[in-house]
């Protein structure tokens, strides 16, 4: 077979008013796909690889895991998405949505019409939204980026993207780009636990990301990790099987331990301090559960293995960094680009922002700071950081500071910020899932809130 040669993508003639730029988006979930559209708005050339059949990304469920169940061995096949099969939204609908395409229940291809829908109904939505934007046509299928690296001899705004199929592992002609946009989600690189012990202890180990159903668990007493959505799902969701499950959290500042009301099987702990032989599990508080499965919804690592910036930008105790606002590497700015980071935040809103934000700035319509200012504002908000203690890790964590961080995108791009009932309705939730963990997703108080933004969905919706 003849190796593979370069193919220089130059965009296509008659050039736009502003300056076109070409572009390779890596992945086709949410992140890519209104990437996608606002690079082509603003009239660049744009090609999105994407390593599965469709686009979706996370929201693509399949009961399919992988062979490595705590995802630990690097040359695993991996599969991409870490959804369960009941998994509701934890966000209700109207928040979720792009500006210009609410997330409304549509007749064209609403399966779920509920508030907080099942995984399957935002599946839906992202492929009305591709569909109606014709994102499809710039999307390149089961093709998996394997390297991104500068073009050598250039300035450092041209990249070399290398792609194999991802059905036979033949490896593409490479190819060069203006710009890259890394949109490869986030929620697939498991971060288990380390505990004390584990090397003897006898159980079974497996992180969330390879949890699809409780019947694996039935009869079992399952110790789970972690406090997060999918922590607070996915023991709701065995506890009607497993014989007994132990929530073990890091921080159990206001939490009651111990029986948890409205179940005769599930206990809440501190964090595990070792485990044994015997296959004994002992708590901080020191109590104990002999358990068979430790189940860790521990979060994920930021993970780019076709990333080479000569050491330019890092993934260090998960901080991808340095990042000029969680997106431009100064060094590398405007020509290398990451969306969707942050965390603990409404998605698709800020993808939309940040989107806007990257494609505006490379048609230099928007500038950007100098190499110097982006350095010294990163380093100022990591020192801010460190000074108020918080770790490396929680670089990318926003939860409230995403409302500033979104408005911030958007005086950038000149558009309006976040609409203040999205923020309301935020908040209203939240403090609607801590009131009723149980029942969040079909109780609610916040119809007002519903109203006004069924009214501001009446500019999009015919
Ligand atoms: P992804 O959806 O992960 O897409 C990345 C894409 O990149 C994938 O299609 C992948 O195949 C592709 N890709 C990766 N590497 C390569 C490569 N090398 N080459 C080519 N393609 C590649 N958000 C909400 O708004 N509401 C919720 O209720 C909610 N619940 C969630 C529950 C769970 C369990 C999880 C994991 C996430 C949840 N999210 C929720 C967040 C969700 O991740 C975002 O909504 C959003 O889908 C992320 O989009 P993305 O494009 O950044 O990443």
């Amino acid at each position: 077979m003849a190796p593979p040669t370069m193919v220089v993508h130059t965009p296509p003639k008659p050039l736009p008013p502003s300056p076109c730029r070409s572009v390779a988006v890596i992945g086709a979930g949410a992140a890519g796909l209104i990437a996608a559209r606002e690079l082509r708005r603003e009239g660049h050339h744009v090609v999105v690889y994407e390593r599965g059949n469709q686009v979706g990304g996370t929201w693509v469920y399949t009961p399919e895991t992988e062979s490595d169940p705590l995802g630990q061995n690097p040359t695993r096949p991996v599969v991409h998405s870490s959804l369960y099969r009941s998994l509701r939204t934890n966000l209700p609908r109207e928040v979720m949505g792009f500006r210009d395409y609410p997330f409304v229940a549509r007749s064209d291809w609403s399966i779920d019409p509920r508030r907080f829908p099942g995984h399957a109904e935002v599946l839906e939505y992202l492929k009305g939204f591709a569909r109606d934007f014709a994102i499809e046509e710039m999307v390149r299928f089961d093709r998996e980026v394997v390297k991104v690296g500068l073009l050598k001899g250039g300035d450092r705004s041209q990249w070399r993207v290398k792609s194999r199929k991802t059905t036979n592992g033949t490896c593409l002609d490479d190819e060069v780009f203006d710009a890259v946009v890394v949109c490869n989600g986030h929620y697939t690189e498991p971060r288990p636990a380390e505990i004390s012990g584990i090397s003897t202890w006898p159980g079974k180990q497996i992180h969330s990301h390879n949890y699809r159903t409780p019947e694996p668990f039935k009869g079992q007493i399952v110790v789970l990790i972690g406090s997060e959505a999918s922590a607070v799902d996915i023991s709701r969701d065995i506890a009607p099987v497993a014989k007994e499950v132990h929530v073990a959290i890091r921080t159990p500042k206001g939490a009651t331990l111990g029986k948890q009301p409205g179940y005769s099987n599930m206990w809440l702990h501190p964090m595990i301090a070792s485990v044994h032989e015997d296959g004994a599990v002992v708590f901080t508080d020191g109590t104990s559960a002999w358990a068979d499965v430790i189940l860790h919804c521990t979060g994920y690592k930021y993970h780019f293995p076709f990333l080479e910036t000569e050491g330019i930008v890092r993934v260090e105790d998960n901080r991808v960094g340095p990042l000029y606002r969680h997106v431009f590497p100064p060094a590398l700015a405007p020509w290398l680009s990451f969306i969707g980071l942050p965390w603990k935040v409404v998605p698709l809103p800020q993808f939309e922002f940040q989107s806007k934000w990257i494609a505006g700035v490379l048609s230099g319509r928007i500038a950007l700071p100098s190499e110097k200012d982006m350095i010294e504002d990163t380093e100022n908000f990591y020192a801010q950081l460190k000074t108020a203690g918080i770790p490396m890790r929680y670089t990318h964590k926003q939860s409230e500071e995403q409302f500033e961080y979104n408005n911030w995108l958007a005086d950038q791009c000149g558009i309006p910020g976040m609409e203040d009932w999205k923020t309301e309705m935020y908040f209203a939730t939240s403090k609607n899932r801590k009131a009723r963990p149980e029942t969040y997703r079909d109780t609610w108080e916040d119809d007002d809130l519903v109203s006004q933004a069924y009214k501001d969905f009446a500019r999009f919706i015919s």
